[in-house]
């Protein structure tokens, strides 16, 4: 589970988080919808603290990552991360990418790493690709590497920052499908997405969030279907 509790964000005397409150259960996948510069990446990176939340407190699986003591290190082991941008080594086949941070961070054997890169290829439906360099892949399948990485360290979390914005249309679907499957085994998931076939389907709850705070957080059929809020519905006008 993710809790975040007041959450504020300065960048200077930019305030870019301003106060949020958010949860996702375990088992649970939410979808934070939102403009431009609204601060949804910045939310994200909180969570593992790519940033350093200015105020209020963080929560990942019950232990508060805001605190001062914590070893972030071991919680971040824990949260899967998947960006817009693949950043998948380029010198590196796909195979080694999904290795490298199991032998390096988890300290895994060569062959017990290469094992599971090899699991979590298959899984995501890139399999035949192990011995290919990220350059020779299409971006869908690059960022199908990229989950796949994420996957083999065993993460209790998914956090994914726009998984398909830097895609061509026509693989777009690949890496949502990907996504289904994994919310429907279970995984707890929080996604910053512009699909919203996708935020419909398979999302618990959407958050809507504009100039820093929650707007609107309810099930997808609420904040999608039938929103309340007039910065909602002016929001889904413009994209949907
Ligand atoms: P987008 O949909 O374009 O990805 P976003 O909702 O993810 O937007 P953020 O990237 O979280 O928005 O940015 C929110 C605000 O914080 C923006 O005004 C941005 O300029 C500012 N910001 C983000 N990162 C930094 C940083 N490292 N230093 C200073 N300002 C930042
Ligand atoms: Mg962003």
């Amino acid at each position: 589970a993710i809790e975040l509790k007041n959450l504020h964000k300065y960048f200077g005397k930019n305030e870019v988080l301003k106060g949020i409150d958010m949860t996702v259960e375990s088992g649970q996948v939410v979808c934070v919808i939102g403009p431009s510069g609204s601060g949804k990446s910045t939310l994200l990176r909180c969570v593992n603290l790519l940033e350093e939340p200015t105020k209020g407190k963080v929560f990942v699986e019950g232990i508060e990552v805001t605190d001062p003591d914590v070893d972030i290190d071991a919680v971040r082991r824990r949260i899967g991360m998947v960006f817009q941008q693949f950043n998948l080594f380029p010198h590196m086949t796909a195979l080694q990418n999904v290795m490298i941070a199991q032998q390096r961070v988890l300290k895994r054997g060569r062959s017990a790493a290469e094992v599971t890169a090899r699991e979590n290829l298959n899984k995501v439906g890139v399999g035949d690709k192990c011995d290919s360099l990220p350059g020779q892949l299409s971006g869908g399948q690059q960022q199908r590497v990229a989950i796949a990485r994420a996957l083999a360290m065993d993460p209790d979390l998914m956090l994914f920052d726009e998984p398909t914005s830097a895609l061509d249309p026509e693989l777009v679907g690949d890496v949502l499908t990907v996504m289904r499957k994994l919310a429907e085994e279970g995984m707890t998931m929080l996604v910053v997405t512009h699909e919203m076939g996708f935020a419909r389907e398979v999302a618990d709850r959407v958050v809507f969030m504009d100039g820093g705070v929650v707007v609107e957080d309810g099930p997808p059929s609420q904040v999608i279907g039938d929103p309340r809020q007039e910065r909602t519905k002016a929001f889904l006008h413009r994209v949907l």
